[in-house]
């Protein structure tokens, strides 16, 4: 196989502190680190959160002054690291998805010895305050690499990084949610859709409210029947008192995370229900002591994903139950695509090519 020679430098779009807007810049290409993979990258999706990386700098203690923006990746292994294991699995020409914050793995670390891997503090963290994936070229260590399944093309997988796996932790390892269940979803995001997805391919009922009609459209089109899809502007609580659903919700997973949809949650959810919380509309929200106390509910928060379920992720959209909503630009357009996001002018996900 002909390969073509890796250059010495490449341009990457680039956060520098105290500059709010994306730099294009000339930088060294990486080499593989120890235990790990020099990658040729694919895709790169771009996430909402990009914009927060970019003009908010109250950021943890491992945020570079200067660093590759880009959590969300797909590439080609073209190096490996010298202490990668010839049994870990990959081999050059491998194309794999990379999950951005894989954690340290070290048995003393506080969070990684408790599978928490997506709260390490001392791991690596792609794109997000050390060097990603907005570039052609990113290392990743052995533990955030997965590989893509056939039938599984690289915007998809490297949206799948993110929005699928964060809805996958949040939907199957948090709220546990199973097929007898009655669900409602609160929120039809990004993150919203693959969690309605996911809801469905359980096979459990899911109710679903969202502000946007042309979200609900969308999920009818995934065959939401039309008695559980609460009008818009309908009050949610009247919505289930009518429609004979007191008492019978078993989980609320809200993507939303407004004051409106946490109260409603915790009038319409069943006595020892869960709330599952995802979104983070509202900073702050009211949990009321007597209604909590006296359901016996559980409040159950979800934060990112892991690369099991990453694994399971990929395997979903293989087979076709999970569709993420992907649509391709270029890596040079990041700038005027994040805009675009920003604006509510982009329905799902971009996945930036080379070129
Ligand atoms: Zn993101
Ligand atoms: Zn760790």
């Amino acid at each position: 196989m002909m390969t073509t020679p890796i250059p010495k430098t490449m341009h990457a779009w680039r956060k520098h502190r105290g500059n709010m807007e994306a730099v294009w810049e000339e930088i060294p290409v990486p080499s593989a680190p120890p235990t790990g993979f020099l990658v040729k990258l694919i895709a790169s999706g771009v996430c909402r959160s990009d914009h927060n990386l970019l003009t908010n700098e109250k950021q943890p203690s491992w945020f570079q002054q200067q660093f590759t923006l880009g959590h969300e990746g797909c590439g080609t292994i073209i190096e490996v690291g010298d202490c990668v294991p010839s049994n870990c699995g990959f081999k050059i020409g491998d194309v794999i998805a990379l999950l951005s914050v894989p954690g340290c793995g070290q048995d003393d670390c506080p969070e990684c010895s408790r599978d928490l891997p997506q709260l390490c503090q001392t791991g690596y963290h792609s794109g997000i305050g050390q060097d990603g994936f907005y570039a052609p070229y990113a290392t990743i260590d052995v533990r955030g690499a997965v590989k893509v399944p056939q039938g599984v093309t690289p915007s998809q997988a490297a949206v799948a990084t993110d929005a699928v796996t964060t809805a996958y932790h949040a939907i199957h390892r948090r709220g546990e949610i199973k097929e007898n269940e009655t669900v409602f979803l609160f929120g039809l995001g990004g993150l919203g859709f693959n969690a309605l997805q996911l809801i469905r391919a359980i096979g459990a009922r899911v109710i679903v409210s969202d502000i946007k009609q042309e979200n609900m459209d969308e999920a009818k089109k995934l065959g939401v029947p039309e008695q559980d899809l609460v009008p818009v502007g309908r009050s949610v609580r009247k919505f289930v008192e009518e429609k004979g659903l007191v008492g019978k919700i078993d989980t609320v997973a809200d993507f939303a995370g407004t004051q409106e949809t946490f109260e409603d949650a915790q009038y319409i959810v069943r006595q020892a229900g869960k709330m599952l919380c995802v979104g983070t509309l509202n900073h702050k929200n009211t949990v009321h002591m007597k209604i909590g106390i006296r359901k016996r509910l559980s409040i159950i928060f979800s934060y990112g994903g892991q690369t099991q379920d990453l694994a399971k992720a990929l395997e979903l959209i293989q087979q076709g139950v999970l569709n993420p909503q992907v649509e391709d630009g270029k890596l040079y357009d990041f700038p005027a695509v994040l805009k675009a996001l920003e604006a509510g002018n982009i329905k799902g996900r971009i996945a930036l090519l080379q070129g």
